[in-house]
């Protein structure tokens, strides 16, 4: 059974027990475990983990631990981009798409609102959240670690803070999806697409004041939902404004 070192940096340190974070940690790992074995056996999801270096070198999650090993584990970093060669795993989803746990509504509506397709249901089970992220490629959002833990998920990001808004800035930071954000596309209650359409189509179903003041309109393809430039959009823009991001919300037909 090899003894290695290991050493995990920022934040992967939260999920350590207080006295065994920043600091070299001595394991004896199982004969023949994987990295991505050992650091899950420490406590830190494989998803939360972006670079991995043995003995300086980076390797993959299927490196095997030998003795004497030193392994330094790394989160992703903000603002340096390493190359792609040294990441654990392909480059963010190319268009990414969510399934959110069932304790996270508020995220995945958000989400939704700025137009990122974000399953969500508030009674998935894990095994479900696992195969429906891995059978549609789509990033796993949860403050549950041993969901990450399961080996199907490639893709996931374990949520931090308790506030949807805080949430929403970690998932848009994390995953640099500042520049993806499509206001009026998706629906918020469905996450189907919008389309947009006739005011006179949609009249009857419209609040007096309504019809009035506004000439824009989308419906849902799901769910028939009609919205309008009101209450929603100012809602978005100030959702935008205040993950400090102001400028990117604006018509979309612009
Ligand atoms: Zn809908």
């Amino acid at each position: 059974m090899p003894n290695a070192e290991f050493r995990f940096y920022e934040e992967l340190n939260d999920f350590l027990p207080p006295e065994r974070r920043k600091c070299r940690l001595l394991y004896r790992a199982a004969d023949r475990a994987s990295v991505k074995h050992a650091i899950e056996a420490l406590g830190v999801p494989h998803t939360e983990v972006e670079l991995i270096l043995a003995n300086g070198e980076s390797v993959d999650f299927a490196y095997t631990v030998k003795e004497g090993d030193v392994i330094s584990v790394y989160p992703q970093f903000e603002s340096l981009d390493i190359t792609p060669v040294l990441r654990v795993r392909e480059r963010s989803l190319r268009e990414p798409r969510f399934i959110a746990d069932s304790h996270l509504g508020a995220l995945a509506k958000k989400l939704r609102m700025l137009g990122f397709d974000t399953r969500y249901q508030n009674n998935y089970t894990d095994s479900e959240m696992a195969r429906i992220s891995a059978a549609e490629r789509r990033v796993v959002l949860t403050r549950d670690r041993d969901l990450l833990m399961q080996r199907v998920i490639t893709h996931g990001c374990y949520i931090r803070a308790l506030d949807s808004r805080q949430q929403l800035a970690q998932v848009l930071s994390r995953l640099d999806l500042y520049g993806s954000i499509a206001p009026f596309t998706r629906c918020m209650c469905c996450n189907a697409m919008l389309a947009p359409v006739q005011k006179d189509a949609v009249l009857h179903r419209l609040p007096p004041k309504t019809a009035q003041y506004y000439e824009r309109y989308w419906i849902c393809a799901g769910c028939e939902r009609v919205y309008w430039e009101g209450s929603h959009y100012r809602r978005m823009q100030q959702l935008i404004g205040d993950l400090g991001n102001n400028g990117t919300a604006g018509n979309p037909e612009d």
